[in-house]
């Protein structure tokens, strides 16, 4: 694959932004400062008054470029694959929305086949089916339910190795033992789509719950029960410092003080933003679907956000990695660093993966350029170039 310079651009990376050249080998980061001559079989990126940040990690996302995983082809995995790799986003978490079982395990295999074709990813997330009808969002209330030991067995004989994450609802029954088998095969836990109150969250990260999904959307905060104000899902998260955190940062879906609060509370340590990105991502279409294609479930697209056809709620986020950083720094307020920290370093420190996230000597060589309208220029990822500037979108 030989060496890629990419040079003299403004570098963020660990909370600074320096004037620097970068140089890749083959599929790693060789020198995060390069003064040397130009090696022989060398690539040249011309970053001048450019940004050249790590490639966003996006660890909850269901589509995009017309497609959604649970369409469960070849054909959906590598054009949701492209899509998210040309706008930025290196490592992807292909998420699955509650479905019955037999479409999980289609999807896991689908995710064994597409392994080398879509680079950017890491392994899959469900988000559901063992999650609360009280907090349902956008999933079919059918198809939720607590998990039976027929279907731990499965999901652990099936998805080893595949499955990453998990979003459940951790007061539905037979949890405790849901919840031990997928720590002790690798898989981590989040609270979401729960109705908890913060004992019950409390407990539940306790027993090895980690991360909190979505936080503010189908997650409890303060509420009155049996005359009492309670605490919810969200104050727990708040009150055990070790749990991390996500927010569908698109503009749309949080609001600047909601946001604000969550960071004041839990630093940029603790909060990943995510896109949640659902088939209309990527795309300029104002009609789409949630999650299959049926009549059912069309949505609308206006205003950046997918909405229900009559305009009562969001149906979720068309975001990509580029277009939440673009709003971390214009809508958010915060600063370019802290955004690009919440797209790459806090979200591969979620998923445990210790090489990718900042630009750094041995890490894998997945890094984003854009320019100052945060309009994207190169993606590379693993030493690849997946985009180039002039190239179409
Ligand atoms: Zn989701």
């Amino acid at each position: 694959m030989g060496y890629i310079l990419i040079k003299n651009g403004n570098v963020i990376s660990d909370g600074k932004i320096q004037n620097k050249s970068i140089l890749i080998k083959d599929s790693i980061i060789y020198d995060t400062d390069y003064k040397g001559d130009v090696p022989e079989n060398c690539d040249i990126i011309d970053a001048t008054d450019r940004y050249v940040s790590p490639g966003f990690v996006d660890i909850h996302l269901h589509g995009g470029g017309g497609f959604d995983f649970m369409d469960c082809t070849k054909e959906a995995f590598e054009a949701i694959s492209r899509v998210h790799l040309e706008n930025g986003t290196t490592t992807a978490v292909p998420t699955a929305v509650s479905s019955e079982m037999s479409a999980i395990l289609k999807l896991i295999d689908t995710f064994k086949e597409c392994r080398e074709e879509c680079p950017n990813f890491y392994g899959i997330h469900l988000e559901g089916p063992f999650i609360s009808k009280n907090q349902k969002g956008a999933h079919k209330e059918h198809l939720l339910h607590s998990p039976t030991d027929e279907e731990i067995e499965l999901l652990v004989s099936h998805g080893k190795g595949v499955i990453k994450r998990i979003t459940a609802a951790p007061e539905l029954s037979n949890m405790d033992s849901f919840a031990n088998k997928m720590l002790e095969n690798g898989i981590s836990l989040a609270v979401g789509h729960s109705d908890a109150t913060s004992d019950e969250a409390m407990d539940a990260f306790r027993n090895g719950f980690s991360h909190v999904t979505h936080l503010y959307s189908a997650t409890p905060s303060v509420r009155k029960i049996n005359q009492v104000i309670k605490a919810g899902v969200v104050e727990a998260a708040y009150l055990d410092d070790n749990v991390t955190v996500e927010l569908i940062a698109d503009g749309k879906h949080v609001a600047v003080d909601a946001l604000r609060l969550a960071l004041k509370i839990k630093g940029t340590d603790k909060v990943a933003f995510v896109s949640d990105a659902l088939r209309p991502a990527g795309t300029d279409v104002n009609e789409s679907y949630l999650g299959e294609i049926c009549p059912e479930n069309r949505v609308i697209v206006e205003d950046g956000v997918a909405k229900l056809p009559d305009r009562s709620s969001f149906a979720g986020s068309i975001a990509t990695g580029i277009m939440l950083l673009e709003k971390g720094v214009n809508h958010y307020g915060l600063s370019l660093c802290d955004t690009v920290k919440m797209l790459t370093e806090t979200p591969a420190k979620i998923l445990g993966i210790g090489n990718i996230g900042k630009i750094e000597k041995s890490f894998v060589a997945d890094i984003v350029v854009f320019n100052s309208e945060y309009r994207i220029e190169n993606v590379i990822s693993k030493g690849k170039k997946v985009k180039q500037r002039g190239t179409k979108r």
